[in-house]
């Protein structure tokens, strides 16, 4: 579904991404990790067109969306949950991911008919996936980090994504509201068959979710494969874990 290859990125004299390579397949779960500062958070901004990489190819779904603007890759079906929570935080739970449902649907809000309907079945479903329906009606910016972080994955829903990226989706939460997170990342793959991709810190968490890892460093993939290959790299020994 997604091949990154020799993807690079600079930002004035100093060199982000080097050279990051990715493969995922439709239906996996794959996580990549590394250590702060290894290039993590901007290669997937290069791969969903917030940045523009310098060189290297990003194929998704057999095409080249190196370079796209953000929009055009996010109607090819690729979202991107933000590390940063990023909501509109003065409208509703509901609002914020009616916005995303319609910005998909190319539709605006004009009450009462048939499309804004359908939207609004549609926010309801995302909204029950995810555990936020008895929340519909709050203010975005009164939840609670653990549920602007659920939000933030229920807005990246809206689009029907067939690979979700997430950006560290469960920094800064309780273990409680880490456990649930995974559960819910779980379902997403496991019943609505959507890819995922995404970083994180927790190796624990890595270690249970993904099924293949790709490791950073300084900017450089230095290994990518199951999590026992991983594991047992001694690269990824010395430069990451610590072994
Ligand atoms: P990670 O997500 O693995 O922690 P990042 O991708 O955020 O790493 O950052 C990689 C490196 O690039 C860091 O040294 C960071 O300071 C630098 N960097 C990221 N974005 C910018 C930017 N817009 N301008 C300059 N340097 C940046």
């Amino acid at each position: 579904m997604l091949s990154v290859q020799g993807l690079r990125k600079s930002f004035g004299p100093f060199l982000a991404v080097s050279d990051a390579n990715l493969t995922v397949a439709k239906g996996e779960v794959v996580a990549v990790i590394g250590p702060n500062g290894a290039g993590k958070t901007t290669l997937f901004k290069l791969i969903t067109g917030q940045l523009k990489p310098d060189r290297g190819q990003v194929m998704f779904k057999g095409e080249d969306i190196a370079g796209l603007s953000p929009h055009r890759i996010c109607r090819r079906g690729l979202s991107l949950s933000y590390q940063v929570v990023s909501v509109f935080p003065r409208m509703s739970v509901f609002e914020n991911v009616r916005v995303a449902v319609l910005a998909r649907k190319r539709q605006v809000l004009r009450l009462f008919t048939p499309a804004v309907r359908l939207a609004n079945e549609e926010t309801w479903e995302i909204l029950s996936n995810v555990g936020l329906a008895d929340k519909a009606e709050v203010i975005s910016g009164t939840l609670s980090h653990g549920d602007s972080k659920v939000l933030e994955m229920a807005i990246a829903l809206g689009n029907r994504p067939e690979l979700l990226i997430m950006d560290e989706p469960t920094a800064g939460m309780s273990p409680e509201e880490t456990r649930a997170a995974k559960a819910l990342i779980q379902r997403l793959n496991g019943e609505l068959g959507i890819t995922i991709l995404f970083c994180e810190h927790d190796m624990e968490l890595v270690f249970n979710l993904a099924q293949r890892i790709m490791v950073m460093r300084q900017g450089e993939t230095i290994a990518q494969g199951t999590c026992d290959e991983v594991r047992c790299d001694e690269k990824v020994q010395q430069a990451y874990l610590g072994g």
